[in-house]
């Protein structure tokens, strides 16, 4: 499925696989999740994406070739490959263990080809080992939802009282790591959203209501994966004096001006971008443990469009996963 121009549909298109440089493996795709950065970059909402692009940046499948170089992995391993796909090893972010910041990171079904397709290439350096106690579909969610979910989590430090905003693919991943480390989950979702609730509830969540209600104690920390801007001041007015809210998607709408009170009392305002690999190996080491379990809705690949246009509408509980 390759996007022509922002704001367009995708379409089905024939193409050979593509040959794996030195680093790189070629992948048979199993399963590709779809992420809500997908529908920003099909929004023309990040600058300047590859065109025409194949988006798609949780997948999960085989190795069916690989560069002369490469070591990490043999013909037939499974393999997960993330939204980070590059990055250069030099810049100043680089050096100090900060490659999600890399002045010129790469990035998969976004600057990079991704995997809604039947075959994509990938750096080796950048894709994880997939523990084996997951189905391919399921295991698809964790690479985006699961990753950057658990570098928003880290961002709370070791506040107790946690509360999530929008609750979608990544909040039921860091739900339930939270919930393994002693915290509890307060949930937040669209106005009236019961079954979004229920869900977070069933998660574990000890409260769920909507955004614009206040929780019935102050928090710790708050992390905001819904990409509303309008949400943030209502997240700052919910964390206790000293209390920290992580803005964990890609793209939030504007935020309104609010009142300097809200942000008074050493409270901490911070985005997450991106994720490094020792993210992902701290994170694939967890999951297991958890056990993290996965709630997925499996579609076939040609209905990519449809399935994009039910998680604009917050028609998707748990992840959406495209099959080929
Ligand atoms: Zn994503
Ligand atoms: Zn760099």
């Amino acid at each position: 499925m390759i996007l022509e121009a922002p704001r367009q549909p995708l379409h089905v298109v024939d193409i050979p696989a593509p040959k794996p440089d030195a680093t790189q493996v070629l992948v048979k795709v199993a399963a590709c999740a779809v992420c809500r950065t997908d529908l920003h970059v099909m929004d023309g909402e990040l600058p300047k994406p590859k065109l025409p692009l194949v988006p798609g940046h949780e997948i999960v499948g085989i190795v069916v070739k690989k560069g002369k170089d490469v070591q990490r992995f043999k013909i037939g391993d499974r393999v997960g490959i993330p939204w980070l796909g590059w990055t250069c090893g030099e810049c100043e972010f680089c050096r100090s263990e900060r490659e999600n910041l890399c002045d010129r990171a790469r990035f998969t079904g976004y600057t990079l080809d991704g995997g809604y397709a039947e075959f994509m290439v990938a750096d080796e350096r950048f894709c994880f080992p997939i523990p084996k106690n997951y189905s391919d579909a399921e295991a698809a969610p964790l690479l985006c939802a699961g990753l950057i979910g658990y570098r928003s989590l880290a961002k709370t430090g070791n506040a107790k009282r946690l509360g999530i905003y929008g609750f979608g693919a990544a909040a039921h991943i860091v739900a339930q790591i939270a919930r393994f480390q002693g915290r509890e989950i307060f949930a937040f979702t669209r106005r009236s959203d019961l079954e979004a609730q229920a869900f977070a509830k069933s998660l574990g969540a000890v409260w769920a209501g909507d955004s614009e209600a206040p929780p019935p104690t102050p928090l710790d920390a708050a992390i905001i994966f819904a990409p509303v801007g309008p949400l943030v001041p209502l997240a700052l007015r919910a964390v206790a004096k000293g209390g920290i809210v992580v803005c964990g998607g890609i793209h939030m709408s504007n935020i309104p001006s609010f009142p300097y009170d809200l942000l008074w009392q050493e409270r901490t305002l911070c985005s997450v971008a991106n994720l490094t690999r020792h993210d992902g190996e701290e994170f694939f080491a967890l999951a297991p443990r958890v056990p993290v379990r996965t709630t997925i809705q499996m579609f076939p690949l040609t209905e990519a469009n449809a399935v994009l246009s039910r998680l604009r509408s917050g028609q998707i509980h748990g992840a959406a996963v495209l099959v080929p």
